[in-house]
C-alpha cells in the first residue's frame, strides 16, 4: 500500500505527464495568482510572449503590465466564482485559443484555475490573409472604375470580334458618344472615313493579339458632330471578364498636332524671309502656310502712310471687296494702327467696336475679323488682317497667338526689305552724286575757261599800238563782263560749298520787300529791254506793311538768279515780279513769283533743276551759260528762311517760280 504522500506524488507526478502530453500549454495557478505548475508547452509559449520563463511559486503578475494584469483579474474573476470561460486573444505578436477553467480540491474547495492556450497563429494569419484580400479585391473593383472614367484619356475594351464592351467617360468626352451609344458598336463607327488605313490597323491588331507587345499607332478619330481629329493609340493585349481582349487607349493629339504645325508653318515662313522673290512673293507664302491651319481666304497686309492716313495694301486677297487705298482713322485696320495691339471681334462685338471708335465699315460686313499689327522700328508700318464673313468662329486663341507671331516675322522681312531698299537707294545716289560732281567738274571748267578766254584774249587785243579808241572802250567792256561771269561762278562755287558744309548762316534785319523787288527791276532793266522784253513788277503791299524780318542778302540773292534765269531762257514776251499773300494752315506767307513766256521746263525735269550740279549733265541745247547752282542755292536759302520753292511751267510757253516766306515776322504783325 502507497502512503498518501506516496499518492500525492504520484498523482503530481501523473498530473505532470498528463499535462506534458498534450500540445496544449497549461499553467495552474492558485487564488493568489501564484503559478502552482504548468507544462513543457506552456513554457515555450511563455518563452515566445513573455520572453520570460514560467516558475513555480513565481507570482504570474510578473509577466503582465500593471494595465494588462488588471484586465487579466477582471476577466478571470468569473473563473473563480466557477465558470468556464474561453476566448482568442492576441499576446505579443501571436495569437492563441484559451480556456480558463476553476480547479477544486476533492472537497469541492475552490484551488485555482487552470489555463489552457493553444496557438492558433496560422489560422489566425490565414484569416487575415483572406480578409485583406478580400479588400484588396473591393479596393481593385472600385478604383479600377474610378481609374477607368478618371483617365482623360479614351479607353476602350473590346474582344476579337472588335465590338465595343466597354468604355470610359474619357472616350465618352472625346467622341461625343454615350457609354450606350458605343457598346456594341464597331470601332469604326468613331473613326474617320478614307483617312485611315484599316487594314494595317486590322493586322496590327491581331499583331498585338498573338504576340502581347502593345503597339503605337496614330489614327484620325470622328466625333458624333462629324469632327476629325488626330488620336494617337495604343493598342494593349488585356483581359476582360477572364477572356482575352484588346485595350485601347486613345488621346486626341489635335493640340499637339497644331502646335507642330505652326512650328513648320513658323519655320517655313521664317525661312522664306531670306528667298522670297520680293514682297507678293513673300506674303503670299505667309498666305499659304497659314491656310494649313485656318482659313485665309480673305488676307491683307496693308502698309500705313502717316502723311495721307491712309492704308495701302502690299497685298489684298478677299472674295468680297476690294481697295486700292482707304482712309485710317474710319477703318478697323486704322484702329489696329492707332492702338499698336491685335484687334481681334466676333459678330456683334464687330459693331460695338465701329460704335466705339466713330468708324465707317468699309466693305461687306464679316463674322470675324482679326487684324495685328506689323512693327517696324518700333512704329506700326502695317497691318496684317484675316477675316471670316459666315464662321465667327473660324479662328481660335491658338491661332490669333500664331497669326501674331507671323505678322512679327513679316515685320522682321519688310523691315530687312527696305534695309535693303534704302542701301540700294543710297548706292544709287552716291553714284548719282558721283556722276554729277564729275560731269560738273567737266562743266565748270569750260564755264570758267570761256570768261578767262574772253579776258586773256581782250587783254592781248588791248596791247595793239594801232587800237581805235572805240574798240579799245569795247575790249575793256567785255574784260569786265567776262570778269563779272566769272566771279558770279566762283561766287556760286563758295556759296554752295558753305551751304554743304554748314558754314552758311542767316543774318536778319527788317526789310520792306518791296526794295529788292524795285532794285531787281532797275537792276536788269537795260538788259531786258537789249532782250526787247518787257519787264513788269508787283509790289501790293505799301512799305510799312511789306517790313518783314528776313536775311536781306539771301533774299536779293533769291530774285537776281529768278530773274536772270527768266531773261537768260525767254526770248520774247514779259518778264513779271512780284509777290502776294497766302495763307496757309492757319499761318500767313508772301509768295514771291517770277513769271515768264520762256522756253519752259520739260515736267520731268521740274524738280531735278532744283538739284545741285544738275544743269550740268544735260546737254544744254541753247548752250546757255550756267553752272547748274543758281537753284540750288536759291533753294537752300529759301529752306533756310523758313520757305518753299516751287516751278509751275509748260514747255515752250514759259514758267513761273514761286517761293514763299513766312510773313508771320511782318512789322504790322510783330507790332500789334
Ligand atoms: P544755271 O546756272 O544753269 O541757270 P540754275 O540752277 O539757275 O543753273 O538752273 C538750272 C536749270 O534750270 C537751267 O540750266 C535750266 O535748264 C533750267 N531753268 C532755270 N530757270 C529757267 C527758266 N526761267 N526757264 C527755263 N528753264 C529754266
Amino acid at each position: 500500500m502507497k502512503n498518501t504522500n506516496s499518492l500525492l506524488h504520484d498523482s503530481a507526478y501523473k498530473l505532470k505527464a498528463i499535462m506534458n502530453s498534450t500540445t496544449e500549454g497549461i499553467v495552474l495557478i492558485g487564488t493568489d495568482y501564484k503559478i502552482l505548475s504548468f507544462n513543457k508547452q506552456a513554457q515555450k509559449n511563455a518563452m515566445l510572449v513573455f520572453d520570460k520563463p514560467l516558475r513555480e511559486m513565481n507570482d504570474f503578475r510578473v509577466y503582465f503590465s500593471d494595465n494588462e494584469f488588471d484586465n487579466f483579474v477582471h476577466l478571470t474573476q468569473k473563473v473563480f466564482e466557477g465558470e468556464h470561460l474561453n476566448h482568442e486573444a492576441k499576446m505579443g505578436d501571436h495569437w492563441f485559443h484559451i480556456n480558463y477553467y476553476p480547479v477544486y480540491d476533492d472537497d469541492d474547495n475552490l484551488l485555482g484555475m487552470s489555463i489552457s492556450a493553444h496557438n492558433i497563429d496560422e489560422r489566425k494569419n490565414a484569416e487575415e490573409a483572406r480578409r485583406e484580400s478580400d479588400e484588396r479585391t473591393k479596393i481593385t473593383k472600385d478604383t479600377y472604375e474610378g481609374i477607368f472614367n478618371s483617365l482623360t484619356e479614351a479607353i476602350y475594351v473590346h474582344y476579337d470580334d472588335g465590338v465595343f464592351v466597354d468604355i470610359n467617360r474619357g472616350a465618352e468626352k472625346m467622341y461625343g458618344y454615350t457609354k450606350e451609344e458605343l457598346i456594341g458598336k464597331s470601332p469604326s463607327h468613331v473613326s474617320a472615313p478614307g483617312l485611315n488605313d484599316l487594314e494595317a490597323l486590322k493586322t496590327t491588331i491581331s499583331k498585338v493579339s498573338e504576340t502581347g507587345v502593345s503597339q503605337r499607332i496614330e489614327f484620325w478619330g470622328k466625333r458624333k458632330n462629324g469632327e476629325v481629329f488626330p488620336k494617337e493609340t495604343i493598342i494593349n493585349k488585356g483581359k476582360y471578364f477572364g477572356k482575352d481582349c484588346i485595350i485601347v487607349t486613345a488621346r486626341d493629339i489635335t493640340e499637339r498636332k497644331r502646335a507642330e504645325t505652326a512650328q513648320k508653318i513658323q519655320f517655313s515662313i521664317a525661312k522664306k524671309i531670306h528667298t522670297a522673290n520680293n514682297t507678293e512673293d513673300f506674303l503670299e507664302t505667309v498666305r499659304d502656310e497659314l491656310s494649313h491651319l485656318f482659313d485665309t481666304t480673305n488676307f491683307f497686309v496693308a502698309c500705313y502712310h502717316p502723311e495721307k492716313d491712309t492704308l495701302k495694301p502690299l497685298i489684298f486677297r478677299d472674295e468680297m471687296d476690294n481697295f486700292d487705298e482707304w482712309p485710317a482713322s474710319q477703318s478697323i485696320s486704322g484702329q489696329v494702327v492707332k492702338l499698336g495691339k491685335t484687334v481681334y471681334l466676333k459678330g456683334d462685338e464687330i459693331n460695338t467696336f465701329s460704335l466705339k471708335y466713330n468708324l465707317e465699315v468699309l466693305g461687306t460686313d464679316s463674322a470675324c475679323w482679326l487684324g495685328v499689327p506689323i512693327f517696324i522700328q518700333k512704329q506700326v508700318a502695317c497691318v496684317m488682317v484675316i477675316q471670316h464673313y459666315t464662321n465667327p468662329n473660324a479662328y481660335s486663341d491658338f491661332d490669333v497667338t500664331l497669326f501674331e507671331l507671323v505678322a512679327h516675322e513679316t515685320g522682321i522681312y519688310l523691315e530687312k526689305q527696305k534695309m535693303i531698299e534704302d542701301l540700294i537707294s543710297a548706292k544709287e545716289k552716291a553714284e548719282e552724286s558721283d556722276r554729277l560732281k564729275s560731269a560738273f567738274l567737266a562743266n565748270m571748267s569750260h564755264e570758267i575757261r570761256t570768261p578767262m578766254n574772253g579776258i586773256l584774249g581782250f587783254a592781248e587785243l588791248l596791247k595793239r599800238p594801232d587800237l581805235e579808241s572805240a574798240d579799245r572802250g569795247d575790249y575793256i567792256k567785255l574784260i569786265e563782263k567776262s570778269s563779272a561771269r566769272m566771279l558770279n561762278i566762283i561766287d556760286d562755287i563758295i556759296n554752295m560749298s558753305r551751304i554743304e558744309s554748314g558754314l552758311m548762316d542767316i543774318k536778319l534785319s527788317k526789310l520792306n520787300i518791296n526794295e529788292p523787288i524795285e532794285y531787281t527791276y532797275v537792276f536788269f532793266k537795260p538788259e531786258v529791254e537789249a532782250k526787247s522784253l518787257r519787264l513788269l513788277v508787283h509790289t501790293p503791299l505799301p512799305a510799312e506793311q511789306a517790313t518783314i524780318s528776313t536775311d536781306e542778302d539771301k533774299l536779293y540773292s533769291i530774285l537776281m538768279n529768278l530773274v536772270k534765269n527768266a531773261i537768260k531762257y525767254t526770248e520774247k514776251g514779259v518778264i513779271e515780279l512780284g509777290y502776294s499773300i497766302v495763307e496757309k494752315n492757319g499761318r500767313a506767307f508772301l509768295q514771291f513769283y517770277v513769271k515768264d513766256t520762256g522756253i519752259g521746263i520739260p515736267e520731268d525735269r521740274q524738280e531735278a533743276i532744283f538739284k545741285r550740279f544738275v544743269q550740268a549733265d544735260i546737254e544744254d541745247k541753247m548752250a546757255r551759260q550756267g553752272a547748274g547752282l543758281g537753284l540750288a542755292i536759291s533753294k537752300s536759302y529759301v529752306e533756310m528762311l523758313g520757305g518753299k520753292i516751287w516751278v509751275e511751267s509748260k514747255e515752250g510757253e514759259g514758267s513761273v517760280f514761286y517761293f514763299s516766306l513766312p510773313a508771320d515776322a511782318r512789322a504790322d504783325h510783330t507790332a500789334s
